[in-house]
């Protein structure tokens, strides 16, 4: 069986990570016995540099001709002074747009044995934790009306908030499946106290909590949700939030987990097509260093295994090589502690491949 993969590398350390995770995706290729077909196209500054525009019609083409995408990152120094719809960070909303791609999924998972990088005292992540998030990344006030004017008394803009029930039931479904696969825990986080839109999504999740008889729901604000984060992490399994709340709150969990470098996201569009890419940015100050962390595309890697190519067991099986690498103590220098001698990206990338192979 065939798959296909499109592989959109970007710029900066982007080419540099994603060379990792396709290690990885050549061991699975031989665990699972699927054949994977990677394609690599252009994205980007890079494709701006080559085309004239950061997504030409052969790489957003060449996505939707895949199964799913492999993407690295876009943007830097270099094209920063473009006007704001030619740069190259449009790449990746227009493809989320053009895909279709409604779900954000992103892990927060601090391993015990990186929670001296956490912010947080040692006595609240001891145990480390591992949350998910599920935004809704294609409605909500981000897409709703919006505009400035003129008035009497000065100017006025706004900013819709909107949500159809449509729109809630499909996050919703993507955050129970998610929590029924997991510890079986949903929070809704919302600001039902003050918005139609919150109360709308309380009424519709506690409808399909009936469907969901193994998943237990609760109900937080955001302002208790963004408190209890830094308080007690350990205690969320899957966050369900609107695209406003879920950008604000996944930014929140990632610093808690040491580096930004080591996180993985999914973005879904109902059924198996996704976009997987780590949620770190082409961090231009590194590049072309052999001085980024890979994980985070390792692990986009992982998920893109679990939830396009239905192949969970590879999907743990790179989970758990880079728990493996990580109690052995190898780091690359952004969670290294002092007086540890971190490994470069390419180091990084093998020793994970190694755990894999002699664990399988
Ligand atoms: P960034 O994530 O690129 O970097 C922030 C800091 O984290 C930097 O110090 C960087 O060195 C470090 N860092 C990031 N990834 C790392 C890794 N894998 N290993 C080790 N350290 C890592 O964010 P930024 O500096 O705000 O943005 C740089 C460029 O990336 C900008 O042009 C921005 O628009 C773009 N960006 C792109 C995406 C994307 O492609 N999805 C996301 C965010 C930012």
């Amino acid at each position: 069986m065939t798959h296909k993969i499109a592989v959109l590398p970007g710029d900066g350390v982007g080419p540099e990570v994603v060379a990792q995770a396709v290690k990885i995706l050549r061991w699975a290729e031989k665990m699972t016995g699927k054949q994977l077909l990677l394609t690599e196209y252009v994205a980007g500054g890079a494709a701006i540099d080559r085309t004239g525009t950061c997504l030409p019609e052969e790489t957003l083409r060449g996505c939707i001709d895949s199964d799913c995408v492999l993407f690295g990152s876009v943007g830097g120094p270099k094209w920063d002074a473009l006007p704001g719809r030619q740069r190259p960070e449009q790449a990746v909303l227009k493809l989320r747009k053009e895909l279709k791609l409604y779900a954000n999924l992103r892990p927060a998972i601090l391993y015990p044995e990186l929670t001296g990088s956490s912010p947080l005292k040692q006595e609240i992540v001891q145990n480390g934790f591992d949350l998910l998030i599920v935004r809704e990344l294609t409605g909500g006030i981000y897409f709703g009306e919006k505009g400035t004017e003129e008035t009497a008394e000065g100017m006025r803009a706004y900013d819709v908030e909107q949500y159809s029930e449509a729109e809630i039931r499909r996050i919703a479904r993507v955050a129970f499946e998610a929590a029924a696969g997991r510890r079986g825990q949903l929070t809704g986080v919302d600001k039902a106290n003050v918005l139609e839109t919150s109360r709308l999504f309380r009424r519709i999740v506690d409808q399909m909590a009936e469907d969901y008889p193994r998943v237990a729901v609760r109900h937080m604000y955001v302002d208790n949700a963004a408190m209890q984060l830094v308080r007690d992490p350990g205690q969320f399994d899957v966050l369900l939030t609107s695209n406003l709340f879920g950008d604000i709150l996944s930014d929140e969990a990632s610093v808690l987990t040491g580096s930004i470098g080591m996180l993985p996201s999914a973005s879904m569009g109902g059924g198996t097509f996704g976009l997987f890419e780590p949620i770190h940015g082409s961090a231009p100050d590194i590049a072309g260093q052999d001085a980024a962390n890979p994980l985070g595309s390792i692990l986009s890697a992982a998920m893109l295994l679990r939830f396009s190519l239905g192949s969970a067991r590879a999907a743990d099986a790179v989970e758990e090589a880079v728990r493996q690498v990580l109690s052995r103590g190898c780091r690359t220098a952004d969670m290294a502690e002092r007086g540890v001698v971190a490994v470069g990206t390419e180091e990084m990338g093998d020793r994970v491949l190694r755990a894999l192979e002699a664990s399988h």
